[in-house]
């Protein structure tokens, strides 16, 4: 049989490519949600997704903390389309802005993910089992970010935890 190298481009029929490609991310979303979880695109573990994690939308993994950019406006919209992988760039605590004697509320403490493919930048809750020793990590980690980075950053209003800030984030995740 020499019927495969006809020097040739193959063409395939009403053959959409994009279409496709969404049609299989989608049920392979579908796949994932039926068994219970996803494979990290980073770390490669299997994510469990149930009611423990004290978060409506996993939306990164546990062991590694990179996420995935699926999100555009809001946390499980899943309308970008970018799909590329966020790293945990940071720490920070949400704003909740000022107290009644002008001194800044202590917001929930949030990983601050930046996508790898278009530099997006966005704040996720921490879930109930996500790692300690890397979210310390991640700390440690964003005193040494490219000044670009860090300038984006403070751009987009986003105040990075320091090491001096351990105190507090230890008392959001054990309460003490
Ligand atoms: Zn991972
Ligand atoms: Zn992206």
């Amino acid at each position: 049989m020499a019927g495969f190298f006809v020097g040739k481009e193959v063409k395939v029929k009403n053959y959409d490519w994009k279409y496709t490609f969404e049609k299989r991310k989608a049920k392979a979303y579908n796949r994932e949600q039926k068994a219970g979880g996803f494979t990290c695109s980073h770390c490669k573990q299997f994510i469990v997704i149930d009611d423990s994690m004290g978060t409506a939308h996993r939306n990164h993994c546990n062991y590694c903390l990179w996420s995935k950019h699926v999100d555009l406006q809001k946390p499980g919209d899943r309308k970008a389309t970018c799909h590329g992988g966020m790293q945990p760039v940071g720490l920070t605590f949400k704003d909740e802005g000022n107290d009644k004697y002008g001194n800044p509320r202590q917001g929930e403490l949030k990983i601050v993910h930046r996508c790898a493919a278009d530099l997006a930048i966005s704040t996720n809750r921490i879930a109930a089992d996500d790692d300690v020793d890397a979210l310390f990590n991640i700390l440690y980690a964003a005193m040494s970010l490219d000044h670009e980075v860090v300038a984006q950053l403070q751009h987009a209003d986003v105040m990075l935890l320091e090491a001096n800030d351990r105190k507090m984030i230890e008392v959001q995740l054990f309460g003490k």
